[in-house]
């Protein structure tokens, strides 16, 4: 079968990597990159750490607003649709990307795969939850991480097209996470120089419009960062890299080392090594989950609820009073629960839209 991927962002580069290695064993795969990610250390690092195959397109579309970088990424789909013809379109995730290809697919009748099918924060102004909605009703074949998501889907409609597989997160993750040692990360800093990562550190990530629009919530999340036992390591996504840099030596910052984001396999050795996780990301609470470490979530709105069993991963407001209230409830989590599959997602959505057929 012929099959067409489009990815945009980093967490797709990741899940594509597990996924294209297995697709290409019996299938045809043609890759497009649509551009949303472009930064050496947000996209071409991930295909070359990752051994993803290089993109037959790459359409060169970011920036911009939701509507007007949808929009441009929609008119140019449709044109690669048209002219490849493919048996399936394979998406992932929540991105503009991944709405854009639905959109594309569905109006030209070609079937889509939907990877991270059924996730919901039942939060309409968390723009990725418009992304995920649209795409899951407009896809033929809705794939599903965990027992939570198949539950959303049946809620809406969807069960007859939805099959459980796991997350390809997690497959990544055992694949890839023991691939560096953290003695051998050296972090590119955001006000130049490098740095070693300290034997004891907290990891940072925190890029949603929801926390990163406002000087205020930043400035609260550092003040609480400034508290914690242990230095704080924040590799910061280049969409608030100015503000984070200025609202940082605003506050002559001792305890956080804010660095340019770093490939995926040095992330997840960090979070492996980390003491706690603290995030807005959707993939990096489920890789503290995968590695059994405590994760507080910068988001007023749950993703993953398996995450949150026995506070094991507490959502937190952008306030400092509330962050460290958060840490300081957060409790040792038990191996013994794997609500993310197998670590055998990859076949699992292979074998899905090979019994779909064409
Ligand atoms: N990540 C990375 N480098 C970084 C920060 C994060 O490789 O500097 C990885 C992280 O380990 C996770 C993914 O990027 O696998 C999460 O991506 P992001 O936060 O951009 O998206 P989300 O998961 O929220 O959709």
């Amino acid at each position: 079968m012929k099959i067409l991927t489009v990815v945009g962002a980093r967490p797709q580069f990741i899940k594509a990597a597990v996924v294209s290695h297995v697709l290409r064993k019996k299938h045809q795969e043609v890759l497009v990159h649509t551009g949303q990610h472009f930064d050496y250390n947000m996209s071409q690092q991930f295909f070359d750490e990752l051994s993803i195959p290089a993109p037959d397109y790459n359409l060169g579309i970011s920036g911009g607003s939701h509507g007007e970088m949808t929009g441009r990424m929609l008119i140019e789909l449709e044109k690669v649709l048209q002219k490849e013809q493919p048996d399936w379109v394979l998406l992932y995730g929540d991105t503009n990307s991944t709405l854009a290809a639905a959109l594309a697919a569905a109006k030209l009748h070609i079937p889509i795969c939907h990877v991270e099918a059924g996730t919901r924060t039942h939060c309409r102004t968390n723009p990725e939850e418009i992304n995920r909605i649209c795409t899951d009703h407009v896809s033929s074949l809705l794939l599903g991480c965990t027992d939570s998501a198949m539950d959303e889907m049946k809620c809406e409609g969807l069960a007859d097209r939805g099959l459980l597989v796991g997350d390809p997160m997690y497959d990544a993750f055992l694949e890839y996470s023991g691939k560096r040692e953290v003695t051998d990360i050296e972090l590119q800093l955001l006000n130049g120089g490098t740095a070693e990562i300290p034997e004891k550190y907290c990891y940072l990530t925190c890029h949603r419009e929801e926390n990163t629009n406002r000087d205020e919530d930043l400035q609260e999340i550092f003040k609480a960062m400034e508290q914690l036992e242990f230095p704080v390591i924040y590799p910061v996504h280049p969409r608030n890299q100015a503000r984070a840099l200025r609202v940082a030596r605003k506050m002559l910052l001792t305890h956080v080392i804010l660095a340019k984001p770093v490939g995926y396999l040095e992330s997840a050795c960090m979070v492996k090594n980390a003491q706690l996780v603290i995030t807005d990301s959707g993939g990096l609470q489920r890789e503290a989950f995968f590695a059994g470490k405590k994760c507080v979530t910068l988001l007023d709105f749950v993703v993953w609820p398996e995450t949150m069993v026995g506070n094991r991963n507490v959502l937190a407001r952008p306030k400092a009073e509330d962050i460290l209230e958060k840490i300081a409830i957060l409790q040792e989590v038990s191996a013994d629960y794997h609500p993310f599959g197998d670590g055998h997602a990859a076949d699992k959505i292979v074998q899905a839209i090979e019994a779909a057929g064409k």
